[in-house]
């Protein structure tokens, strides 16, 4: 059976698997960690199982793959060349579900902050460090 996706396309959908629970994700993690914050990861019981979960500060933090996440303007959201029909589809859903998950947790009352994959560096991180402290 022929390959459906090519070399390129392949490669991300694989980075983005492995990044899931790792990269971006663990950076922020432990940056905050290393700023003294403690929090809860995917909590089941919010909408959309946030990635990092501060309650003392009523802080739901989403960390998205760039790709999977489709980051606006971002070189690494570039739409595969091959079967543009089924990814357009499929990254569409992940950003509905994205704004679903950010509609339900503010209703909930809490403070979403988004981070993106290709933002996790020192500065950003230390925005986003001071915007979860300052506002508490
Ligand atoms: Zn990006």
């Amino acid at each position: 059976m022929a390959d459906v996706v090519d070399r390129a396309t392949r490669s991300r959908m694989m980075s983005g698997i492995r990044n899931r629970d790792t990269d971006p994700e663990k950076k922020v993690r432990q940056y905050l960690h290393s700023r003294g914050l403690r929090f809860r990861l995917h909590k089941a019981d919010l909408p959309g199982k946030p990635d990092i979960v501060l309650k003392r500060y009523m802080a739901a933090i989403l960390v998205h793959g760039c790709f999977w996440h489709q980051h606006p303007g971002c070189s690494l959201a570039r739409m595969p060349k091959s079967n543009v029909g089924f990814w357009k589809a499929k990254l569409e859903a992940n950003v509905a579900r994205d704004r679903r998950t950010r509609e339900r947790l503010m209703a909930g009352g809490w403070r979403v902050f988004e981070v993106w994959e290709c933002e996790t560096n020192e500065h950003t991180l230390n925005e986003l460090f001071r915007a979860i402290t300052d506002a508490a």
